[in-house]
């Protein structure tokens, strides 16, 4: 019950919000099959690995999906989604992310929420590594089906996953025919009216969440996202300032995409950073393996981590025989941070 009303905080809703033992996919596959019936028609945005996964669980439960295929760090504008819902009339749905974690990105739900609103088309977010990283109120912005998991920026171990609906969403839901049992948002709500959950809730995770949730209340999410805001812009501006490609067009306080400069081996420049120097930056996913690398922001992150990245990727460029002046990375992040420190 405490990390229900934590995570009301942190998505920033009035509405009921729902725990469930799985991992995020978890959540998303729950959006699906409470909202849609067999041949309903979805738009689903796809701009990386995550996106991706809408159009995979839709047409695995036989929903039609009209899938928006963007370039991966690529942005999609509202205006274009209007569009797209304008062809579209019968869709029942747009299903977006808020931060796509293999790329960068994070997209304007603010403008998907006011282009969906006017329809009667319900907007599902994944935002399950953006959520307190990347601003993105749930109540004021429109959303209909929000939800996120655990193990991202709430700071806690794989497990657990939460998902919030709107009326517009409810109505839905109670017409709604694919087959469920476990994800029944029916049962959850049944059960949360007694305080409980439908089935053994994964009470060990549920703990450790509401010490993470407790960590981020006393932050206070505006300062949270702050802090993000304060990270991501000491790695772009130090990534920049050695002449170094941001991947994503619309970069968010997530994650940063960095492009591996020309002539140097992706694979052999992550391999230095990982084996070498001991510091974590993950590479990219499939089909991009090699091509981009990502620092992360999100969960447990501080300014030192953040120059510890940037120097290891300073120091493995270098042997690689990339030119640049050395420090100058992790010189323009420490005057980013030192101004903001608090
Ligand atoms: C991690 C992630 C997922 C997948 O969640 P699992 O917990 O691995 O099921 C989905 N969407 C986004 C945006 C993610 O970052």
């Amino acid at each position: 019950m405490e990390v229900c009303e934590g995570i009301k905080y942190v998505f920033q809703t009035k509405k009921d919000v729902f725990v469930l033992s799985s991992s995020g996919s978890g959540a998303m596959e729950t959006a699906v099959v409470n909202m849609f019936s067999p041949g309903d028609e979805v738009i689903a945005i796809n701009g990386g690995k995550f996106g991706d996964r809408w159009g995979k669980i839709c047409r695995a439960f036989g929903v039609k999906t009209h899938e928006i295929i963007l370039e991966w760090g690529t942005d999609f504008s509202a205006e274009a989604l209007a569009g797209e819902l304008r062809r579209h009339p019968e869709a029942k749905a747009v299903l977006a992310t808020l931060a796509e974690t293999s790329t960068g990105t994070v997209y304007d739900i603010q403008g998907f929420g006011e282009a969906v609103s006017e329809t009667g088309a319900v907007l599902v977010v994944d935002a399950i590594s953006g959520i307190g990283a990347a601003p993105c109120p749930m109540d004021e912005w429109h959303v209909d089906v929000f939800l996120s998991a655990s193990q991202k920026s709430l700071m806690t171990p794989p497990g657990l996953a939460y998902i919030s609906l709107s009326p517009k969403a409810w109505r839905l839901a109670e017409k709604s025919t694919l087959p469920k049992f476990y994800f029944d948002v029916m049962a959850a709500k049944k059960s949360l009216g007694k305080g409980t959950t439908p089935w053994t809730p994964a009470i060990t995770l549920i703990i450790q969440q509401r010490e993470a949730l407790r960590v981020i209340r006393e932050i206070g999410l505006k300062s949270l996202l702050r802090h993000h805001e304060i990270l991501g812009r000491a790695v772009r501006t130090g990534i920049q300032t050695i002449g170094l490609e941001l991947l994503s067009k619309r970069p968010g306080n997530v994650l940063t995409a960095v492009k591996v400069p020309e002539g140097i081996d992706g694979n052999t420049l992550l391999q230095k950073i990982q084996d070498k120097y001991k510091v974590h930056i993950a590479g990219a996913q499939e089909p991009h393996r090699g091509e981009f690398i990502r620092i992360a922001h999100l969960g447990y992150m501080g300014g030192f981590d953040m120059i510890t990245a940037l120097s290891a990727l300073e120091m493995a460029l270098s042997e690689l025989g990339y030119s640049f002046p050395l420090g100058g990375a992790v010189r323009a992040a420490e005057e980013i941070i030192k101004e903001n420190w608090s």
